[in-house]
């Protein structure tokens, strides 16, 4: 057996002639950065989200970048995000010069609203929840808490394409949201390619600039920026994969009801989902104390799987100078020590599922 951790050519596949179509049309149309095929894309994936304006860029990190800029944030101010985060999330706030502040997560691996409280000081300036792996965090309460300080929250959704709680879809608790359609993505691009989603006309005008090396009008640079926009081939793609988000969710979860109804093994955590949302399976992590012991015996049986992440952002090189060491936030340790994620894909075949069933169960420690 070979089973790769995801194959996008699979996925690719299932809708192949209507992507190839609308690359040629975006081709074929002689206008490749924004034009329609961008302003398309950000007014249906905004509605499908359930937020007023979209705001397409580069990537995921060029979102969250901007986001955290067009609120004025930046050195001497704090973001609290998790400790468990991908460190794209974080980067969102250090590149603008402001300080992380690390909340642990709770057991869905979200961002613990029990925990943060604590952890707002005068200086900080917004919250940043991460959805990760596509299970949306508890935002009801973090938005209470958010509203109660009076703190913007920006929405790491970068993993959680149509996620809900009490059937409100993630990236509508927020100021900004910011999505990824990195290829591996619930929603994934040929390429790179993001979006930023606000409710709020300001925003949305600021954003706009930022992407655009800080104009509205060609040549007339009002503010500092960048350039970071989507492009229209990757655009045109999305609109194509936007109409197969639902199904491809489906085709995810039913792989996740095989994995949680037949891996029976004690040695295995398996994910749970909290009550009143939908977990849309981005990624499939489940916890167990003999890791390296576990992804070597399923190497030899031929499963390929991954570890997100095997390192917490507190413990990152490049964040010595924060100051953090090992034991600071015990949980997010945990997970970096214990996650292992199983293949889980749109297209993946059912033999497949099977195959890493049967292989996990098997495994003795
Ligand atoms: C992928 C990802 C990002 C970054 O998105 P890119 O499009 O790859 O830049 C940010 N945060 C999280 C949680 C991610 O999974």
């Amino acid at each position: 057996m070979d089973v790769k951790f995801t194959v996008l050519q699979r996925t690719f596949e299932l809708h192949k002639e209507e992507y190839e179509e609308a690359t040629l049309r975006a081709l074929r149309s002689g206008w490749y950065v924004l034009g329609k095929e961008l302003e398309n894309f950000e007014n249906q994936f905004s509605q499908y989200i359930g937020m007023k304006y979209g705001i397409g860029v580069n990537s995921g990190q060029d979102a969250l970048i901007l986001a955290v800029r067009a609120l004025g944030i930046g050195e001497g101010d704090e973001v609290i995000t998790q400790s468990n985060a991908y460190i794209a999330s974080v980067f969102g706030i250090t590149e603008n010069g402001a300080t992380p502040v690390f909340v642990e997560p709770d057991e869905y691996f979200g961002m613990d609203p029990e925990k943060l409280e604590a952890a707002i000081t005068p200086k900080t300036k917004a919250i940043l929840p991460v959805h990760l792996y596509g299970h949306i965090c508890n935002m009801e309460k973090i938005r209470e808490i958010a509203d109660k300080y009076n703190l913007p929250i920006i929405e790491d959704c970068a993993q959680c394409h149509g996620s809900k709680i009490n059937g409100v879809k993630a990236g509508s608790f927020s100021t900004i949201s910011c999505f990824s359609f990195y290829p591996t993505k619930p929603l994934g691009a040929f390429g790179d390619a993001g979006i930023c989603l606000t409710n709020d006309s300001d925003l949305n005008e600021k954003l706009r600039m930022l992407r655009f090396y800080g104009s509205r009008q060609k040549y007339v640079s009002e503010i500092t920026g960048i350039n970071t926009r989507m492009d229209e081939i990757q655009a045109a793609n999305l609109s194509v994969g936007l109409k197969y988000l639902e199904d491809e969710k489906i085709y995810r979860q039913n792989i996740s009801d095989k994995y949680l109804n037949g891996i029976t093994n004690p040695l295995i955590k398996l994910p749970e989902t909290r009550e009143n949302t939908e977990h849309v399976y981005h990624i499939f992590g489940i916890l167990c104390d003999k890791r390296d012991e576990l992804i070597d015996f399923l190497a030899e049986k031929g499963i390929q799987v991954g570890i997100h992440y095997p390192i917490p952002p507190h413990l990152s090189p490049c964040y010595e100078y924060l100051g953090y060491k090992k034991g600071d936030f015990p949980i997010a340790e945990k997970y970096a020590d214990h996650e292992v994620s199983l293949p889980i894909y749109a297209g993946m075949p059912d033999n497949e599922v099977e195959a890493v069933i049967e292989a996990i169960n098997s495994f003795a420690g």
